[in-house]
Order: structure tokens, then C-alpha cells, then sequence
């Protein structure tokens, strides 16, 4: 299952979960969702035209450092920044 499709269906199913269990459930159902969407690939983004940061959690990264995620766990798509 595409990660795309995955996010779909389970926030579809976001209230109906809601009711059913204890906000500590809940609170980790949240968590996966955000998990799965940090997997998809996102460019970062410039600041003041000097630094590359990460679209998510605003950090800076690093091409050689951060190759493939940054810390907060969002896939990076450098792509466009070769
Ligand atoms: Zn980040």
C-alpha cells in the first residue's frame, strides 16, 4: 500500500477511532498518522537564501549530514538541490 493511500484511510477513519478508544490510543494512533506522513519525501526549504531547513520541523540540514532524514524524522527530497 502506497504511504499516500495509507494516511487516506486511516484519517478517514479518524472520528470513528476517536470514539471507540482511550485517548491514550488515540493520542498513539495520532503519532502513527504523523509518522507515516514525515515518510514522504518533502523538499527543504530556504532561509534567508543561505540555509537549506527542513519543511517539517524548520531545522537546518545538511546535504552530507542529513542525506536522507532530518532528526525530527522527516524524509528529505533533495532532489532540486544537487
Ligand atoms: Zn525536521
Amino acid at each position: 500500500m502506497e504511504i499516500e493511500k495509507a494516511i487516506k484511510l486511516l484519517k478517514a477513519d479518524k472520528n470513528l477511532i476517536s470514539r471507540k478508544v482511550t485517548r491514550h490510543t488515540f493520542y498513539e494512533y495520532e503519532e502513527a498518522v504523523q509518522a507515516l506522513e514525515k515518510q514522504i519525501p518533502k523538499k527543504p526549504v530556504w532561509r534567508h537564501d543561505t540555509q537549506l531547513c527542513c519543511s517539517n520541523c524548520g531545522a537546518a540540514v545538511y546535504r552530507d549530514v542529513h542525506w536522507n532524514y532530518c532528526q525530527c524524522g522527516q524524509k528529505i527530497d533533495w532532489e532540486d538541490e544537487q
